[in-house]
């Protein structure tokens, strides 16, 4: 009897020590980064470019202590503990932004566009959302503005796991459902089809519900709100009155409003009714340019290289060509810009870094020069992000997102492909080899 107890007490402490060792390797198998934001960095930065302005400053030291930068400057003192990163022939500058992102979409063409709500749960979405952020972290975009299209919310659980610290990835703004008129993106579909995409989007219409939505979308954890009012092949856009009110609901919330739209009275409605940004906008006067200029409206323009649009696309030579000229309007009126790249498609043999850094030759050919390109993926897009507080410069008080590349991007915007140091919250993400 005692040899059976005694076996039994044996066996337990064994199945104990087997579930304790379980669980250690459970832990370990959880992919945590290797975290060196406690440290103190000091950063030798050979050419600092301030994206603000445009110059370099030589031969600087960066510190940064607690995933924020402490101190920059010519001579200034290397704590005796710190860890050295030598970026003495590197350009530095503040990570890439790219306010208009859908993360956790990627379809092979734009035929299978809508679709994508029916193929993937949430939960798929949610992991290809990691894999695509981790990839435009790893080259150097260290913050996104992911407008929408997540199932039922996943890029906000996706900015949650990152920021608990289970997986490294950029700063994830959220929009949560996008709100549009009922129908939400699609048009000319059978009504046997069901109101399918009430997956990706929640219908609104008249201001009331426009309220109720924003509300809605603020309780699950949207930092900014999305409304996508014009849609090809769909009659009705927002009101003036509809866009007012979402504008007002969001406001009240510290919170800003993307709108998705094209051109003619829809736009105008967006503009006069106060929204923060204009999606695409492709279709834009002069005129209504001019008075976004006034207003002080962003324009995330988002135009798409030929080579995107090509995949399933006929239009996709005469579009290009419309989306080039209204990039070149933009500049020359002086409208204020974020960088964003809509990717939603993916194309074979290219990262989605890849293919953001293929909008460059689209900006060049718009004849926008370099550095104001590097200021709207940085200060511009910081500042429509609401985040200049806290990111979008390499300043003291910042949290410490930095890239750092061996060519000079003010004279030659191509070398962001060459991204070979990447700082994400004072956390080494990649160094040269
Ligand atoms: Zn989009």
């Amino acid at each position: 009897m005692r040899c059976t107890l005694r076996f039994l007490l044996r066996k337990a402490a064994a199945c104990a020590l087997f579930a304790i060792a379980s669980l250690s390797a459970y832990s370990q198998s959880v992919p945590a980064p290797a975290s060196t934001a406690e440290r103190t960095i000091a950063i030798r930065a050979g050419n600092l470019i301030d994206p603000k302005n445009g110059t370099v400053a030589k031969n600087q030291v960066i510190i940064v202590k607690d995933k924020k930068i402490v101190a920059k400057g010519a001579d200034l003192a290397i704590p005796k503990d710190a860890e050295i990163v030598d970026l003495s022939n590197s350009w530095v500058m503040p990570g890439i932004m790219d306010a208009h992102t859908h993360v956790t979409w990627g379809v092979p063409n734009w035929q299978k566009l809508y679709y994508d709500y029916l193929d993937n749960s949430t939960g798929v979405r949610a992991l290809v959302g990691l894999r695509t952020v981790q990839t435009l972290l790893n080259a150097g975009i260290t913050t996104v503005r992911d407008v929408g299209n997540d199932g039922n919310y996943a890029a906000v659980d996706l900015r949650k796991a990152i920021d608990a610290g289970w997986f490294i990835g950029p700063t994830i703004l959220t929009a949560g459902k996008i709100i549009a008129p009922f129908g939400g993106q699609i048009s000319d579909i059978p009504l046997e089809a069901g109101p399918y995409w009430q997956f990706d989007y929640i219908d609104a219409d008249g201001p009331e519900q426009i309220r109720v939505a924003v509300r809605k979308n603020l309780f699950y954890g949207a930092d900014l709100i999305k409304l996508v009012s014009e849609v090809s092949g769909k009659p009705d856009y927002y009101s003036l009155d509809e866009i007012r009110t979402a504008v007002e609901e969001a406001h009240h919330a510290n919170r800003a409003v993307a709108v998705h739209v094209y051109g003619g009275e829809a736009a105008d409605n967006v503009i006069r009714g106060g929204a923060d940004s204009v999606e695409h906008g492709f279709d834009l006067t002069d005129d209504q340019m001019r008075l976004m200029k006034e207003k002080g409206t962003f324009l995330v323009g988002t135009e798409f290289p030929e080579a995107h649009l090509a995949v399933g696309d006929p239009d996709a030579k005469e579009e290009a060509a419309k989306y080039l000229d209204r990039l070149r309007r933009a500049y020359k009126i002086g409208v204020r810009m974020g960088f964003g790249t809509d990717i939603v498609t993916d194309l074979p043999n290219e990262t989605r870094a890849d293919m953001t850094w293929n909008y460059l030759a689209v900006w060049r050919a718009a004849g926008v020069p370099n550095p104001e390109i590097l200021k709207c993926m940085t200060t511009n897009n910081a500042e429509l992000l609401r985040i200049s507080a806290q990111r979008g410069a390499i300043e003291p008080g910042l949290y410490a997102d930095i890239v750092a590349m061996p060519r000079n991007p003010l004279t030659d915007i191509e070398s962001l492909r060459a991204i070979d140091f990447v700082m994400k919250n004072g956390t080494v993400v990649r160094k040269p080899k």
